[in-house]
């Protein structure tokens, strides 16, 4: 029996369990004409976020998220295994430094679900133990770093002893002041979320603390993240969402005015919406920079200035995101 810590590792139970009380069969919608039941980068979905995708207006785009294609095989110019360039950028095992006084922790290399645009697809990562200790003595030698980025893979996947621990090694050095989370689990494993609840409560008595979400697609925020954000909000928490601009999933002037409104009825503002990293295999997502500006200019026309999001891509070597 499924329950809310479900994860289907098996594209066959993971459609099983969306068919039992939907319409449509997807396994034969065109959709999912050329499903990839053995992806190199494996499937993983949540039972919550399969609800999400019965629950969904629009399905497919979630559907998209998600399930594997053909299209991941095609090798396309210009799309690379490491687009980002983190791989040169890591100073230890897990501290990676791009920009002037402010690193990003790869907390973990486990996620509540695996995207099939994710640029670290290709990565050779690993689970990397001690990650407390490291951090520890790197910040030691970093002193003027006053930001720690907390992602991964996400770090709320952490048990909550190993993720306390974490943040315990940073609090421990007064240089860092703000402590960032960068979390698809409030719209993926909310259950997850909820472990760390004691520690993400105290949090911003010691830190300025941010919490980044990932939500690309209106029907991903229903009552469980807003309960999330709101009890984060009333911590003192400051919630911000990037997205990323994807073909078949998000790619419209409405699509991306809803999704932006319904951050903000949970609390949240829109901060990135990013560019595709080209990484190998995930081209069929790609909308052109073109394009791109178009409709964030269109919008731009729709909403208040405070609910549009940046129009950013990550440029290996350069010094922070680049506007469009
Ligand atoms: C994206 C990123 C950050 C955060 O950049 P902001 O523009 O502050 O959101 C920090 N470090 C690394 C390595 C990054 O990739
Ligand atoms: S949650 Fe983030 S890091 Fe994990 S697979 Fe999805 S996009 Fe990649």
């Amino acid at each position: 029996m499924e329950n809310s810590r479900t994860v289907f590792t098996q594209i066959s139970d993971f459609l099983d369990y969306l068919e039992k009380d939907f319409a449509v069969n997807f396994a034969k919608s065109d959709a999912l004409a050329d499903l990839d039941p053995t992806p190199k980068f494996p499937f993983l979905c949540s039972r919550h976020y399969a609800d999400l995708i019965k629950k969904a207006s629009d399905p497919t785009a979630l559907l998209r998220e998600i399930l594997p294609t053909k299209d991941e095989l095609k090798k396309v110019d210009g799309f690379v295994d490491d687009p980002v360039g983190d791989l040169p950028a890591g100073k230890s095992d897990c501290v990676i430094q791009k920009y002037d006084q402010r690193a990003l922790i790869v907390s973990t290399a486990t996620c509540g679900v695996r995207c099939r645009f994710c640029f670290r697809k290709n990565y050779p990562f690993q689970n990397i133990p001690d990650v407390a200790r490291q951090v520890s003595d790197w910040l030691d030698t970093h002193t003027d770093v006053w930001e720690v980025i907390l992602s991964g893979g996400d770090p709320l996947t952490l048990s909550p002893g190993d993720f306390r621990e974490l943040v315990e090694s940073i609090a421990m050095h007064p240089s860092v002041t703000t402590l960032r989370i960068h979390t698809r689990l409030p719209i993926m494993r909310p259950d997850l979320v909820m472990q760390h609840f004691e520690l993400l409560r105290e949090l911003p008595a010691r830190f300025n603390s941010v919490l980044v979400s990932h939500v690309n697609h209106a029907d991903e925020l229903d009552s469980e993240s807003a309960t999330l954000f709101a009890q984060l909000k009333f911590s003192g928490w400051t919630l911000l969402n990037q997205g990323v601009l994807l073909k078949g999933v998000n790619d419209s002037i409405d699509k991306l005015t809803t999704l932006c409104r319904k951050l903000f009825s949970q609390g949240v503002l829109p901060y990135y919406l990013h560019q595709l990293d080209h990484a190998n295999g995930v081209a069929h997502f790609e909308v052109d920079d073109d394009t791109a500006r178009a409709l964030i200019a269109k919008v731009r026309t729709k909403l208040p200035g405070y609910l549009v999001p940046k129009l950013v891509r990550e440029i290996a070597g350069e010094k922070s995101k680049t506007p469009l």
